[in-house]
């Protein structure tokens, strides 16, 4: 893993996201690694992805200098790359730009897969308007690893929901994109454990196949699940309706546990 420490130029991106004005992406590249991931086609980017993060150490201070201009509007942080992936432990840019935005008391929007979040909590409870995302695509913590293999395991980000609702920072749990058949095992057990941990919101996105995503999911079903290869295929490259049937199922279990549930397809 190579960690290169750079300067960048501006904080703050309008972004296109729903709910969202503004994005800020404290590190460029991402340690998760996630078999999925389409961040390098959103950001052409041609570096072996998993393999370098590039650590915007100056944010902070643009962010800083931007924000005595910026109308108020919501911050999604960590829109391309996870804001909270290892490196922050080391360098908290995240956290810092976390303090500056509490002095403006811009709404946040964190959407991340570690539970280094919780570290921040003493900040993000004091916004006027924050909420934070994790995202679980699996309650198989065997499987996770295989495909989000530098993340946090299963438990530990269902733990930082409970304890991010605790303190009154509104959570919901994003399960995306769904592995097809891998997600549906036990997702009963998934949404139940969800509701344990408090969430009322759900958000369901497919698998996208965005440029260079096919070819490592292939390379990862060859070594973990090579039986799935055709199924993968048919529904990835046919005419199906397996998304839909299973965000269908996603949505009755949902309303089981009195959970609402969006699709982001
Ligand atoms: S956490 Fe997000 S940005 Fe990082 S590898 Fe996974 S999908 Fe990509």
């Amino acid at each position: 893993m190579k960690i290169n420490e750079i300067n960048c130029k501006t904080a703050l991106s309008a972004s296109r996201l729903p709910g969202l004005d503004y994005a800020l992406n404290p590190y460029r590249g991402c340690r998760h690694n996630c078999v999925y991931c389409y961040a390098p086609s959103v950001l052409n980017e041609k570096r072996s992805w998993g393999g370098f993060v590039d650590v915007k150490r100056n944010l902070p201070n643009i962010l800083a200098k931007e924000l005595k201009k910026k109308e108020k509007g919501r911050i999604g942080i960590g829109t391309v790359t996870d804001a909270y992936q290892p490196a922050e432990k080391k360098y908290g840019i995240t956290r810092r730009c976390l303090e500056i935005l509490l002095k403006h008391d811009f709404p946040v929007c964190v959407q991340t897969k570690s539970s280094l979040i919780l570290r921040d909590v003493d900040i993000l409870k004091k916004f006027s308007e924050k909420e934070v995302g994790l995202t679980i695509t699996t309650i198989d913590d065997e499987a996770r690893k295989k495909y989000e293999p530098s993340s946090s395991s299963v438990e530990e980000r269902l733990n930082a929901l409970r304890i991010l609702g605790e303190n009154s920072i509104r959570t919901w749990v994003f399960i995306g994109p769904v592995m097809p058949f891998i997600t549906e095992k036990n997702i009963d057990k998934l949404i139940e454990n969800i509701a344990k941990a408090g969430v009322k919101n759900i958000i369901v996105d497919r698998l996208n196949m965005k440029p260079g995503v096919w070819e490592k999911i292939k390379v990862f079903l060859s070594k973990h699940y090579p039986e799935l290869i055709p199924n993968y295929e048919n529904v990835l490259f046919t005419k199906n309706d397996y998304f839909e049937r299973i965000e269908n199922k996603i949505k009755m279990i949902c309303k089981e546990y009195d959970i609402k549930c969006e699709k982001a397809f």
